[in-house]
């Protein structure tokens, strides 16, 4: 009876069909197949920007379509909060000669240490024109019960290579050839000349309710908060979760970089990595020349 049944169900229309739905559902989600719930932006996406600076957008094989920068809605990681806009700057209002705007990476390297006036913070120098914003930030994050600290901020080239030394030597006591703990270290701690630290504009930033530099830190109130406040005050995220093969640099939830407010909205609304952010600005400029 049981068998005759199960027989029955096996043949039926209904469990073909529920079969096939979740097959179909399955390929969609567990694909790369674009279903137009959420699409992972990638710099090779972005074909170039138009005359109104808005971006150029490539996927698959279909032709390019323009989106307006506002609505241009991607999402790696994490939703931008809601909130209205005022400052509504396209790509082309940019300018790589401003000095908040350098790139500072393994390909960009800095020639020199950098020349800034430095102030200090609560015991850490930063770029003296970062001051004031990253005051108000830890003010208003205090008010909304948060208690926030700098834990690094401005290194120069000698505090750089210390660091960097001491983490290769690390890893070839634990065993590892010089080669392999170079690269072990590299991806803990940037060379010198080659850290966002040594231009004054990078703060390290950790909270009396989370004070660890780990992944969790970015779960945590502290840094939930800077997360969706920080472009307010024209700080970035600078390495966000997921982001890894663009930025080279893991996952620092703790990491803000100072690029003006302007730039720092662009940025969080359009969810980019100041290296996409940067590409965007040099193919404007140089579709500009090209005129
Ligand atoms: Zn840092």
């Amino acid at each position: 009876m049981i068998i005759k049944r199960l027989k029955r169900l096996l043949l039926s229309n209904k469990l073909k069909f529920t079969v096939a739905t979740v097959l179909i559902l399955y390929i969609l989600i567990f694909s790369n197949i674009p279903t137009g719930f959420s699409y992972i932006l990638h710099a090779s996406d972005i074909s170039g920007v138009d005359e109104e600076g808005r971006f150029l957008y490539m996927h698959g094989l279909e032709d390019e379509e323009v989106f307006p920068s506002g609505d241009f809605s991607v999402n790696r990681n994490f939703e931008p909060a809601d909130f209205e806009t005022e400052i509504h700057k396209n790509i082309y209002s940019f300018d790589l000669n401003d000095d908040f705007l350098i790139l500072v990476n393994k390909d960009h390297p800095l020639l020199k240490d950098v020349d800034c006036e430095l102030k200090n913070y609560n015991g850490f120098d930063v770029d003296e024109r970062i001051y004031d914003s990253l005051q108000e930030m830890m003010k208003d994050a205090k008010n909304d019960g948060i208690n926030l600290f700098i834990s690094s901020g401005y290194r120069n080239y000698n505090t750089q290579s210390y660091l960097y030394e001491k983490k290769i030597n690390y890893f070839k006591r634990l065993g590892y050839s010089k080669e392999e703990a170079i690269e072990i270290a590299s991806k803990k701690v940037t060379p010198p000349l080659t850290s966002e630290h040594e231009t004054g504009l990078a703060v390290d930033i950790l909270s009396y309710g989370h004070d660890i530099m780990d992944q969790e830190f970015g779960e945590s109130e502290a840094g939930v908060w800077l997360r969706e406040n920080c472009f307010k005050y024209g700080f970035i995220l600078r390495y966000p979760m997921g982001a890894e093969d663009i930025t080279k640099i893991q996952y620092e939830p703790w990491h803000f970089r100072y690029v003006g407010k302007d730039a720092a909205e662009f940025i969080y609304i359009n969810n980019l990595t100041f290296e996409e952010f940067y590409e965007l600005i040099l193919e404007y400029n140089e579709s500009e020349k090209t005129k």
